[in-house]
């Protein structure tokens, strides 16, 4: 962006997680590169990040149930399975109805 400003409206972890419309607007279709929840980029790309070091805490370990998910598993998953499965993640955030509304976005 020029300045070296970051627009918001453009943000794919706002699409993905805050935006609560029943849709993901068509303008900004084949531009998630199959991000389905957040993105990490600013995570890749932060300066600082370079003086990061792995954590130790627990609460950051992946969820066993999905290392292994295929695409088909997250669209046949029921909002039973999710609420078990995530109950103690950032995930629930975007709710079991946003996650189907991203996937569907990407397909
Ligand atoms: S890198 Fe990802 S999370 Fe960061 S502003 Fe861009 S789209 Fe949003």
């Amino acid at each position: 962006m020029p300045n070296k400003v970051i627009d918001g409206s453009k943000c794919i972890s706002y699409y993905t997680i805050e935006l609560k419309d029943a849709l993901i607007p068509d303008k900004v279709k084949g531009k998630f590169d199959n991000w389905m929840f957040g993105c990490d980029v600013c995570q890749d790309v932060c300066p600082w990040n370079r003086f990061a070091t792995s954590t130790k805490e627990e609460v950051f370990n992946p969820i066993p149930e999905i290392l292994n998910f295929t695409t088909t598993d997250w669209e046949e998953l029921t909002e039973e399975a999710f609420k078990k499965i995530f109950s103690h993640s950032p995930i629930k955030r975007a709710k079991f109805s946003g996650i189907k509304r991203n996937l569907s976005f990407l397909k």
